[in-house]
């Protein structure tokens, strides 16, 4: 009999630190999910020289060249009507 009650007992505290395991696992999940996310939103360069209407990846760009380069999110710069510089975007 006592060892019966040994076996339970053993069996309890291994069923409940098995539980606090899961809970803390589940902590740990919903503070991942409420970080705020990480990922930025990209950004491209543009040269608000006139008539240039494409937007650029890298600000070493030959495209870029003599022009003072503006970072925009990428969203803005399509707004603006630019398209993929054919350097950058090849
Ligand atoms: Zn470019």
């Amino acid at each position: 009999m006592r060892t019966l009650l040994t076996i339970l007992i053993l069996l309890m505290s291994i069923t409940l630190s098995a539980q606090e395991k899961k809970q803390s696992e589940d902590t740990k999940t919903k503070k991942e999910a409420a970080k705020p996310k990480a990922k930025k939103e990209p950004v491209v360069l543009i040269c608000n020289s006139n008539g240039d209407k494409v937007y650029h990846k890298h600000a070493v760009c030959k495209g870029l060249k003599g022009c003072k380069a503006k970072t925009v999110t990428l969203a803005k710069a399509k707004e603006m009507g630019r398209k993929q510089c054919n350097i950058c975007y090849k």
